[in-house]
Formats: C-alpha cells, structure tokens, sequence
C-alpha cells in the first residue's frame, strides 16, 4: 500500500519490490515537497549494493514493503530549500545511505552520525515526518541537506556512484588504522571477498601504497585481482593447505563477505596483535572461534558505512587519486537481471543503474 503524508505531493517513478521473491517492478510513488533544508535532486545513477538484495529478499526480517533500494546515488540538483546554502542547482551531487539522524545525541554532534541510534537510512528508513523512506532506484530523491555530498568534477557520475556505499565502508576502517594517510608505512592488507565492496578496499589498498592479498572462493577472479586491480597475492579461502601457508602474515583485514563464512582461518592470517573488521552483514551470525583470537591477541571488530563528513573527505581524496570504482552499467530494465547476477556472484564489480537513461 502506497503511504499517504501531507506534504508528500510529487509523483516519482520508481522500482519496487513488493514482497521476497525477489523482484523488482516499476512502481510510482510520492515523496515529500521540497522544504527549507532539502534539495532535489534529479538522479542519474544508482549502484547495486548487496544490502539491496539483503532487502528486497528480506533475508534481515526488516523489510516494509514496497522497497524502493539504492543507496548508492549520484545526480543534479534541481531544487534548493531556503535555508540551503552548501549547494546551488546544477551541482553535481552524490547520497548514500543516510536519510535522517537524531541531530542531538553525542555522535551527531560528534560528526558521527551513522552511529547515531534513531539513524534512518535513504530506503527502508522511516524519516522524521513519519514517511517510510524511498531509495535511488527512481528518478527523483528529496534529501536533507546534511546527508549530501559534492562529487569532486573529476569523477564520472556512473562509476563514482558505488563509493557512497561501497567506497566509504571500507574507506573508514582502512582510515580508523592510519591506512589511508599520505605517508601511511606500508603494510600487510587482506581483503576478503572481491565483490562491490571488496575491489574498491584493493583500490585504496594500493592507492596508498600497501600490499594487497585478496582472499577469495571464486579462482576465477585470481588473474583480474592481480593484472588489473594490482592485488599482490591472492588466496583460495577453500584450499586450506594454501591459507596455512600464509599464516601470521597481515597486519589487517576487512572482511565483505556477503554471506555465512568461517572467521577462524582469516583469524589465522593475521599477525600477532592483527584487526579483522567485518563489513559484510550475512544473514545469519557466525561463529566465533576463540582459540585464533587469545593465541595471537587478535582483535575482530565491525563498522557501518561512514559519517558525512568522511563521505566528502573521501569523494575528495577518490577525486585527487582518481579512484573510482569498476562497473558495468545497467539500463533499468534490466534492474532483476542484474540482481539475479549480483545475487550469483556473477559481477565485476558493481552493476550501476543508468536512471536517467539520457
Ligand atoms: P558483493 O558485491 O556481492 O560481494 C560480496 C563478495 O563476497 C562476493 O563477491 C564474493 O567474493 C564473496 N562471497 C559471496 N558469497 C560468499 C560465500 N557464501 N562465502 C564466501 N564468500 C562469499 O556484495 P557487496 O555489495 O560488496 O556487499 C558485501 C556485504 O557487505 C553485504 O552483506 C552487504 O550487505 C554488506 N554491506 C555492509 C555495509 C556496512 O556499512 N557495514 C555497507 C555496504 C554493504 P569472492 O567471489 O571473492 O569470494
Ligand atoms: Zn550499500
């Protein structure tokens, strides 16, 4: 059922999923006029996230449906609100995965605000009016202010788009290490699953100078990983004599994995006093083994996307390095193809939708 707000008057073409089978069809809805702290904004791309698929197939038990996904969005703005100072129309604007936060706690204060407790996201979130949130997979978007970012000239709005997701998830925890800084020494990374999330953490592995193992369950990716993203080892999670071999060598991994997996052998691969950040949010929880954790005073911990602040920090630094992320652009008809493959492993990296299809 369409939701009915006062203030909610413009009509939006969009994509939905209406219930777990996993498809999505077109869907027209309403969102709220434009008021003095928003912008509109005329969307061009959106990025597929697996958190997309997660909620349309309600693998997390949280979906309202209809589900309009996407929050990985790049556009123009079309319309400033009165009190908007930040931007003009016709900037070049991106939005993740923040619609509203409680503005007063001590991380929104704190320029930490995707951890504030009553955080909304862009879909799936229900806004301070009420009104459940509606993603990127549409062709307009009314955001507050305070969640858009600028996107630096240089990057191409297609490929920039995954970084408001994909990109600052693992931005932040590479940077929380003092991985991310110009004169960062090198060191020893592991990046586990090279899906959407996982390619972009190579790339600013790299980007700054470290060395790179990517620990993967599809040999295929093995020559890719390597030629065209400059992994410099990579590992089948599955042949087990192999991660014996590199027990104890990184200083630090990022897990994306999309799905239950075993945490023990990853724990192996970490030296002494090693991190294992988890990212990827697979359905089900997964166990924890405690002897890898005590014998190398390991330390395993987790992080949800990024402040605003740091999406901008790092759409500057991704603008100056000219990092950008790997797709392949998908018209909007083909948006359930996409999520089959996405759903299959089968995408190198990213599948971004051409909303506009100008
Ligand atoms: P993706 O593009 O589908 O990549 C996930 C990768 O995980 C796959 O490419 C695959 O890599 C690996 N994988 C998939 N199934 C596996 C299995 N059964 N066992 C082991 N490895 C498997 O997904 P994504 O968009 O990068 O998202 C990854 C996860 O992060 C999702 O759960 C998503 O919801 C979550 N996420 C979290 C945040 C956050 O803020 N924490 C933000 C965005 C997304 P290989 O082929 O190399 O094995
Ligand atoms: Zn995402």
């Amino acid at each position: 059922m369409a939701q009915t707000t006062p203030n909610h008057t413009q009509t939006v073409s969009g994509w939905a999923a209406n219930d777990s089978s996993g498809k999505i069809t077109p869907y027209v809805f309403k969102r709220r006029e434009n008021g003095a702290d928003d912008v509109t904004i005329e969307i061009l791309y959106c990025g597929m996230c697996h958190t997309d698929i997660h909620h349309v197939k309600n693998d997390w038990g949280i979906t309202m449906y209809p589900v309009v996904p996407g929050h990985e969005i790049t556009g123009i703005i079309t319309k400033v609100g009165s009190n908007v100072r930040k931007f003009k129309t016709g900037d070049k604007v991106g939005v993740g995965c923040l619609a509203a936060t409680c503005l007063q706690c001590e991380f929104c204060k704190d320029s930490q605000e995707n951890y504030c407790d009553e955080v909304q996201f862009t879909y799936n979130g229900i806004f301070w009016d009420g009104s459940i949130t509606y993603g990127g997979y549409s062709k307009m978007l009314v955001a507050d202010q305070r969640y858009v970012v600028r996107v630096p000239d240089s990057l191409p709005m297609d490929a920039a788009a995954p970084l408001l997701c994909a990109g600052i998830t693992v931005y932040c925890p590479m940077k929380d290490h003092n991985l991310l800084e110009p004169d960062s020494a090198a060191r020893k990374i592991g990046v586990v699953g090279l899906g959407g999330l996982g390619h972009v953490a190579v790339k600013f592995a790299k980007a700054f100078g470290h060395h790179v193992t990517v620990i993967s369950t599809s040999p295929s990716k093995e020559k890719e990983a390597k030629v065209r993203l400059g992994a410099d080892d990579f590992l089948l999670s599955t042949d087990a004599k192999l991660m014996q071999t590199r027990k104890r060598t990184l200083d630090f991994i990022v897990d994306t994995v999309s799905a239950k997996h075993s945490i023990g052998p990853l724990l192996e691969l970490l030296k002494v006093k090693g991190t294992l950040v988890i990212v990827g949010a697979p359905e089900k929880p997964m166990e924890l083994p405690s002897f890898p954790l005590i014998f190398g005073k390991r330390v395993v911990k987790g992080g949800i996307i990024g402040s605003i602040k740091e999406t901008q920090e790092m759409m500057e630094v991704c603008g100056k390095r000219n990092i950008v992320c790997d797709i392949e652009v998908v018209q909007t008809e083909q948006i359930n193809e996409a999520l089959e493959r996405l759903a299959k492993n089968d995408v190198k990296y990213r599948f971004v939708i051409d909303i506009a299809g100008k």
